[in-house]
């Protein structure tokens, strides 16, 4: 037998109604807000993804599926969205056409983790990107649009942590303070942490290490060193988040796992979940889209998780609106496929066994889950007729073939 590859998921019939309720839902709600979808390749030059993310983050530096192709370009997998559809944005010159750009895409995203529980190789990511807008209340917005589509799927138990990572005026002081800090703990930091309190001290304070969590617990705060400028854009973003009633704390540890965020970050989790209970993160990056050969234009943006959002849903059950047909003989059941067809154009939804014996035609409908079977016989061809079943009360009646689509509509309440 050929399996699947270690940590990319089918998604199975009976879950597919959960995936379609949450895109569909994330579909609704970014239309409220007038955004547009833009479906990018799932597979970009390598080179976007060094220069998008930062060679110094983990997803690059260790997670991407990175491979030469058949001539020896080297692609890789996406491991997440923003570049691409920054790279689609720039190719395009869609900035040029319009210079406020409110985008989203839904799809999957391939990253080589340690598979578990809610962290996959291949998973799929609900995805925000705003661009060309740099204020406060863009911030609010999109921090509101998030939990609204959280809302919208009808989660509870969430949680939004929000954060400021400065800019390039104040986030140099800040670097060098944490450096000087983690300098003091240095032993007590792991040998990863140890090369990145030089090179990306801030990445630090997202470790996962037991010692360098408890090492870093005293460490100076962003907050403290945040230029004027940032320290009132941050205020404004709580502000108007306390007015629009999206409930947040703020957490001066959130520095997300990608090189590109500046001032607001934020991050969403759910109980429920175990460890891996982030269900989306993002922030602004205001200087990705010039960093990528585009303008100078600023953004925001944010990713949803779509396992972890399912894996929070009840099961939905499958559609059974609907009706059985069975037949019986060869005739009937040439006439039944006509019924079928018929209902089918009618926009109603309809079933039927053909190639079985009829005991067993009726053993499916009984399991069908439809409210209704219609029966062709020899006696209905004669008179042409065609009983109707309520599978529910066993309750049959006889309608004129003429008037069937309609009986049905009739009967199922459509
Ligand atoms: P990130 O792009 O790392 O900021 O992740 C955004 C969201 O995507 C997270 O909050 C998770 O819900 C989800 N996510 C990230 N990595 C994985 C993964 N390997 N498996 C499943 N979901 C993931």
């Amino acid at each position: 037998m050929i399996t699947g590859i270690r940590g990319m998921n089918d998604i199975l019939p009976p879950d597919i109604p959960q995936w379609r309720f949450v895109e569909e839902t994330a579909r609704r709600i970014f239309g409220l807000y007038g955004y547009s979808e833009l479906r990018s390749p799932v597979l970009e030059k390598t080179e976007l993804f060094l220069r998008g993310m930062g060679e110094d983050t983990d997803v690059v530096e260790k997670q991407m599926y990175t491979f030469a192709d058949k001539s020896g370009d080297s692609v890789s997998l996406r491991p997440e969205a923003t570049a691409s559809v920054l790279r689609a944005v720039i190719e395009h010159g869609l900035l040029g056409q319009e210079p406020i750009q409110k985008l989203f895409s839904i799809g999957p995203m391939f990253r080589y983790e340690r598979p578990q529980k809610g962290r996959y190789r291949q998973f799929h990511q609900i995805n925000c990107e705003r661009l060309g807008e740099s204020g406060p209340l863009i911030d609010a917005e999109t921090l509101c649009l998030a939990y609204d589509i959280a809302g919208a799927l009808g989660l509870s138990g969430i949680e939004l942590e929000v954060n400021s990572l400065g800019c390039p005026v104040c986030r140099p002081a800040y670097q060098q303070a944490l450096r000087a800090f983690m300098l003091s703990r240095r032993a007590d930091l792991c040998d990863n942490c140890r090369r990145r309190m030089e090179t990306n001290p801030l990445r630090v304070l997202d470790c996962k290490a037991e010692s360098c969590k408890v090492a870093v617990i005293d460490a100076p705060a962003i907050e403290d060193y945040l230029c004027p400028d940032c320290r009132s854009h941050y205020q404004a973003v709580l502000t108007a988040l306390a007015s629009l009633e999206v409930p947040f704390t703020k957490n001066t540890r959130l520095v997300r796992g990608l090189d590109y965020y500046t001032r607001t970050t934020f991050e969403i989790s759910a109980a429920g979940l175990g460890s891996q209970n982030a269900i989306a993160g993002g922030g602004r990056y205001d200087g990705l889209i010039a960093d990528l050969g585009g303008p100078a234009a600023p953004g925001i943006g944010f990713a949803f998780g779509l396992e972890r959002l399912i894996m929070l849903l009840e099961p939905i059950p499958t559609q059974t609106q609907g009706c059985f047909v069975v037949a019986l003989g060869e005739d009937a059941k040439e006439q039944a496929l006509c019924l079928l067809t018929a209902l089918r154009r009618a926009g109603i939804r309809s079933e039927a066994a053909l190639d079985k014996s009829f005991k067993v035609q009726m053993r499916h409908a009984g399991k069908s889950g439809y409210p209704l079977c219609a029966i062709l016989g020899g006696d209905e061809i004669a008179s042409r007729t065609v009983t109707l079943k309520d599978l529910g009360s066993g309750e049959q009646s006889s309608v004129a073939r003429d008037v069937f689509v309609n009986a049905v509509k009739q009967a199922l309440d459509l």
